[in-house]
């Protein structure tokens, strides 16, 4: 299938700053670092590159902003300190790599990547992760670089209003992904995080578990998640979008009832890119918005962040925290 015509769909997370609370200055700086991602995928795959490296691409520029929950930007965890998840996935042979609770490597995604493609295993973690990453030369960083005072704020004002028992729904879903086909009709998938905010040490979410965040084959689609990570894990989200792809149904009908219909009756807030081998993009949500750009087939760009007219209300729109 060499001369397909590649595309690219990227997310900056699921937990957008509300309608309400968005400045027309923070839009346009989240809408430029949004163009500056997926114009480096699809840089990438214009250049005859793999959809895997255009994932990266991508995922790179936005893990390196501090405007995502991922690399620089990523959130604390309870204990005040961070722990990093990413996943990748090649829809051509199914190879997968994923880092989970990482806390020393400044772009999570290369380093799932180099799992994949110079390791015999699927996931590492933690302190193993690491040692691995100094064995392949990656430069460790001083885990106190991942200190951004917005994210530090964030954690005390979950903390107070954990202390304050106040029944509130905050989500912090910046996580961010990519999901792409190349020229050789090979499909792929990324995802990079921190995880969510105040979260318990040791915990992690879906986004570098293989087939809830993350999954690619040629035989269905490509998809890559955000949200409410244990809802996610639970209903297998991005293989069970894969997976009805491959039994028949179309895309944007097979993202639409795991997003729409499942995760919404589990109370799973998020939302998912997808794409699938002919080029054809779903990005539902059932969220007030989702931080999302694409490039189609035909090389036509949409960078969006709230719901578009005509799009289907969300059933789970809460109170979110950027
Ligand atoms: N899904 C991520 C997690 O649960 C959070 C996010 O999407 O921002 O770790």
């Amino acid at each position: 299938m060499t001369g397909a015509k590649p595309a690219i769909v990227i997310h900056g997370g699921a937990g957008t700053i509300t309608r309400a609370d968005m400045t027309g200055e923070k839009e346009a700086e989240i809408r430029a670092k949004l163009q500056e991602s997926v114009q480096a995928g699809y840089r990438a795959l214009m250049a005859g590159e793999s959809s895997s490296r255009a994932v990266i691409a991508a995922i790179n520029v936005m893990e390196d902003s501090p405007l995502f929950n991922a690399g620089n930007g990523s959130v604390f965890n309870a204990a005040g300190n961070h722990e990093m998840d990413a996943s990748i996935m090649e829809g051509a042979g199914l190879n997968a790599g994923a880092v989970a609770s990482v806390s020393q490597i400044k772009n999570p995604i290369d380093l799932a990547s180099r799992v994949m493609t110079d390791s015999e295993h699927v996931m590492l973690m933690g302190d193993g992760a690491e040692e691995f990453a100094r064995q392949q030369g990656f430069k460790m960083m001083d885990p106190a670089s991942f200190y951004t005072d917005f994210r530090w704020q964030q954690l005390q004002r979950i903390r107070a209003r954990e202390q304050a028992k106040a029944d509130q729904k905050d989500q912090w879903y910046s996580t961010v992904g990519a999901v792409a086909l190349d020229m050789q009709g090979n499909l792929a998938a990324g995802t990079s995080t921190g995880g969510t905010c105040n979260k318990r040490w040791g915990r992690v979410g879906d986004s570098p578990i293989i087939g809830a965040g993350t999954y690619a084959s040629n035989s269905s689609c490509a998809v890559s998640a955000t949200g409410h990570g244990e809802v996610f894990i639970r209903h297998v989200a991005a293989y069970n979008i894969c997976q009805r792809v491959e039994l028949g149904t179309p895309l944007s009908e097979a993202a639409d009832t795991v997003v729409n219909d499942i995760l919404v009756k589990a109370n799973g807030e998020g939302g998912v890119i997808a794409i699938d081998r002919y080029g054809n993009i779903a990005t539902p949500f059932n969220s007030e918005g989702m931080y999302r750009a694409s490039i189609d087939t035909g090389g036509a760009m949409d960078i969006s962040i709230y719901r578009e007219d005509g799009e289907a209300e969300g059933a789970l729109v809460g109170n979110v925290d950027h």
